[in-house]
């Protein structure tokens, strides 16, 4: 790391810091400043007070990452009475949507290193006291080397992304101190290096030079890539797939960070095959990122052919441009547009070569029995590839609390895969926490990626550890597993769903209260709910369920299907309740025999999906089940309130007391009318006689009973809004009393 940047990288974050000290001590900022840098064994990183251009930068860097609300305003109350709490992310965005304010903040909660949701955020619940002295600990023992920055920035990510960056009275700050910390040691760190390249002494010309880059990459073709998997490990390889793309994603940023000199801080986000980050405009950035990214492409394409690709575009910004309105948006659309227009020529020319090269997509004679592809890498005596051997371990890998992935410079196994690095070939390993030291007093390690949390003390205190968040609920089985302990019929549930109108919303959704920092925190939001409080929802109901990929703003799980149904529920009801309805999501329902081909089922949820974002009587916050037709697609009120509350309901109170193969036949030929309803009318007058009957044979007992059932169903069937919503309740039904497979 620079170590002009690792000053005003650090300088920015301690300076956030002081604000919990400030807070718990009762005193003032530069008192506050005081203790902390009298808590630390080499302050000199607090040096960058004294040089007036990295001051100055700072500052700059400072301002960029607040918002105009709150502009200059750091004052903080006289007294801790009247601090208050962080303001939900949602309650500026999509304003016109609902007037309601949110009191859901998801935090991370240090003690137990999980995310809740914390519904009462006034300064009651956040004990500064209580954070001050945990910080001061860890504090205690900074000597202020480069690694440091990476555990200054997780400590202030488990004690402040839930403390607002100003309090006081009627206050209304809905920017954490972490994220404003992050994006100031991001922009700092970005602009010391363009002030050192340019030799630019003077912070009003950076203020205004297209001094940053913002840079974004793009997996390209990761459907093909994840789904193609043919065999009986298609679970297992379908997850450790989505993992390793996020994976080459993590590497990848990290490399460019490296390369530049920079610190983590400036990965502004990664998530579902994309990533922000924040750079440096210096007259090498766009050579240094060429080269990562030949390395990167050379990589793919020997390992997998075409399948997997990573497109790349940069955009020039000056920091102003981050503090105006229109600028800001400028900034991201023309960066999205740039990358939309690189999506139609994937390839370069010599890429095209090395693509057809014979042997780089291997030889014709074996071929892989898990991913179908023909290929040189399927060892004569085995029956896959390595890459598929790998995704069977790196499976295996991401169950296990008590092993981390490697990157290596050299190979530790002969059966390592090969991975990439800016400077030359790397390999991929699976270790346990005592084989990385190994490996780490060899010099061989590189980097070292653990999942969810450090699995050692001496990991998260190394410089070449990062975390990678990963939504790893999952019932570890196999598919038939999976279907046997489904209610009723033996058959798999498939979901898959997304945040409707995201891009929209990330430019326009905030209005003219838009700010780098609001678009941060909400990204932060959205992640930490798909990556962490997703497992949390699906664990607390024990869900028959596999996640095989949630983050950026989508989910795609299978499991039992009647749990799948429950659970999509579930989530839309704590993400409801999360974002006070301004952020709504769609999605799709497949119920399929485990056989069923994976690439198949995704591609027909995805259809199914895509009939929802098109629901013609509702705008989008829709589900579709079963066929992409639109008979069996609804708001998701009126799919739990009127599908599942009130038919579903009614035919389990009924029917369900009586002998289910009796009232199954009785069933199907009712849904066969109701379906017929639209073409013919005389099908109303079959399904009543059909109702009729089943009244008059029905036990004595139970007369008064059938008669008001009769009633309200034929009631149903002569609208034909409950007509539809009936007929997806008896399927639903059907299922679920099905005794044979
Ligand atoms: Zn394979």
């Amino acid at each position: 790391m620079n170590e002009q940047v690792f000053q005003t990288a650090m300088f920015s974050l301690l300076n956030d810091l002081s604000r919990i000290i400030q807070r718990a001590e009762n005193v003032r900022k530069a008192k506050a400043d005081e203790i902390l840098g009298g808590l630390m064994n080499n302050n000199s990183v607090l040096s960058a007070k004294q040089d007036d251009v990295l001051q100055g930068i700072c500052q700059l860097a400072s301002e960029m990452s607040s918002q105009k609300e709150i502009g200059g305003n750091t004052g903080e109350a006289s007294k801790n009475d009247s601090l208050t709490g962080l303001y939900s992310i949602f309650n500026r965005l999509n304003t016109e949507k609902s007037a309601v304010t949110s009191q859901s903040v998801l935090c991370y909660d240090e003690e137990s290193g999980a995310f809740f949701r914390c519904d009462n955020n006034d300064v009651a619940t956040i004990d500064y006291r209580k954070k001050t002295d945990r910080i001061s600990e860890r504090i205690r023992k900074f000597s202020g080397n480069d690694s440091e920055i990476g555990q200054c920035l997780d400590l202030i990510y488990e004690y402040c992304s839930d403390v607002p960056y100003v309090s006081g009275k009627n206050m209304k700050c809905d920017l954490s101190v972490y994220e404003h910390a992050r994006l100031t040691a991001a922009f700092a760190g970005a602009l010391t290096l363009y002030s050192r390249d340019k030799n630019s002494k003077s912070v009003d010309e950076i203020r205004n030079s297209d001094s940053l880059l913002l840079y974004t990459a793009d997996f390209s073709g990761i459907q093909n890539f994840i789904y193609t998997v043919v065999s009986e490990n298609a679970l297992k390889t379908l997850r450790a797939k989505s993992f390793f793309v996020e994976l080459v994603m993590a590497n990848l940023t990290d490399e460019i960070t490296e390369s530049f000199g920079l610190t983590k801080a400036n990965l502004l986000y990664s998530g579902g095959g994309h990533c922000y980050m924040i750079l440096p405009n210096m007259t090498d950035s766009l050579k240094k990122l060429d080269k990562i990214h030949r390395k990167l492409n050379d990589w793919s394409i020997r390992s997998f052919g075409s399948s997997l690709s990573v497109l790349w575009e940069t955009k020039e910004c000056s920091p102003s441009d981050f503090m105006e309105e229109k600028a800001y948006k400028g900034i991201f659309t023309g960066l999205s547009s740039k990358i939309a227009k690189k999506k139609f020529r994937k390839y370069m020319p010599a890429d095209l070569i090395a693509l057809n090269r014979p042997g780089s997509c291997g030889d014709k004679t074996r071929e892989c029995s898990i991913c179908g592809r023909a290929s040189a890498y399927v060892r004569s005596g085995g029956d896959h590839c390595d890459w598929c051997a790998a995704f069977l371990e790196m499976a295996r890998t991401i169950t296990d609390a008590d092993k981390c992935f490697a990157v290596l410079k050299t190979k530790k196994h002969e059966k390592n895969t090969e991975f990439f690095t800016s400077e030359g070939t790397a390999y991929l390993a699976f270790l346990s926490g005592e084989e990385c030291n190994e490996e780490a007093e060899k010099d061989n390690v590189i980097r070292i990626y653990c999942k969810n949390r450090y699995i050692s003390d001496e990991i998260a205190k190394s410089d070449s550890s990062r975390i990678i968040a990963v939504c790893d609920y999952a019932k570890d089985k196999m598919m038939d597993d999976l279907v046997e302990y489904a209610k009723g019929v033996k058959r798999l549930g498939v979901l898959r769903m997304d945040v409707d109108n995201l891009g929209n919303t990330f430019i326009s959704g905030f209005g003219n209260n838009v700010s780098i920092a609001r678009t941060a925190a909400l990204s932060t939001q959205l992640s930490v709910f798909f990556k962490c409080r997703l497992a949390d929802i699906l664990s607390r109901e024990n869900y028959n369920i596999t996640v095989l990929y949630a983050g950026g703003d989508d989910v795609f799980l299978v499991g039992s299907w009647n749990d799948v149904i429950s659970a999509a529920d579930r989530i839309i009801c704590e993400f409801e309740e999360l974002t006070d309805g301004k952020l709504t999501i769609s999605g799709g329902i497949g119920i399929y025999n485990h056989k069923y081909p994976v690439a198949r089922y995704a591609a027909e949820t995805e259809k199914l999906e895509s009939c929802s974002k098109h629901n013609t009587k509702h705008e989008k916050d829709s589900i579709t089940l079963f066929a992409d037709d639109g008979s069996n697609t609804y708001s998701w009120k009126e799919f739990r309130e009127e599908v599942i509350g009130e038919k579903l309901k009614a035919l389990e109170e009924f029917i369900g007391s009586d002998d289910s193969d009796k009232g199954n036949s009785f069933l199907y030929k009712l849904l066969e009318y109701i379906r017929g309803c639209e073409s013919d009318r005389i099908n109303i007058a079959r399904a009543a006689y059909l109702l009729g009957r089943m009244c008059s044979k029905n036990g004595v007992v139970n007369q008064e009973n059938a008669k008001a059932f009769s009633d309200r169903m034929f009631g149903w069937i002569g609208n034909e809004k409950d007509r539809k919503q009936l007929a997806t309740a008896i399927c639903i039904f059907v299922y679920q009393e099905r005794k044979c497979r």
